[in-house]
């Protein structure tokens, strides 16, 4: 199993570097395993910083099903925004409400490095921002202004 990096390790504050095409079978393989540990700690997705690799690649739980996004950006975004609840596992035990924007038009590439744009709404597309937050070294205590649950336990990962 791919362990788990988290506050306050600096890969989280880094800037990801592009992948490039093609990519080998090793980067499959990764791509299973990240799909695996998304999987096993109960995420509905993972940035690959967050499992010591500061590549562009992050997963998604789709409703259909498990999704890795190669080289994602946000290309544009509503500015109609909702406020909800945000955890992630690499602050582990924190939540705080943090504001998206609603709908997104995105960009990425699929494995065989064939490039989609489409627009997100609704919770994939607050999940996006938040993996895409991680391969751009922000996270969601970045930009939250309510911190719910865990403020001393943040204060305590910020300090160590
Ligand atoms: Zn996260």
């Amino acid at each position: 199993m791919l362990s788990l990096i988290t506050l306050p390790n600096p890969i989280l504050r880094k800037v990801a570097e592009d992948v490039k095409f093609p990519v080998d079978s090793n980067f499959r393989k990764f791509i299973k395993e990240m799909f695996t540990a998304m999987k096993h700690y109960d995420g509905i997705g993972l940035a690959a910083p967050q499992v010591g690799k500061s590549i562009q690649l992050m997963v998604i739980n789709t409703p259909n099903k498990p999704t890795a996004f190669i080289n994602p950006v946000v290309l544009k975004k509503s500015w109609k925004k909702s406020e909800a609840e945000e955890g992630c596992l690499s602050v582990p035990n924190v939540y705080g409400m943090v504001k998206r924007s609603k709908k997104i038009l995105v960009s990425f590439f699929n494995i065989d490095g064939v490039k989609h744009e489409e627009w997100l709404d609704g919770m994939i597309a607050r999940v996006y921002q938040h993996e895409v937050d991680h391969l751009n070294g922000i996270l969601f205590i970045d930009r939250t202004k309510k911190i719910i649950q865990g403020k001393e336990l943040l204060a305590e990962y910020l300090t160590k």
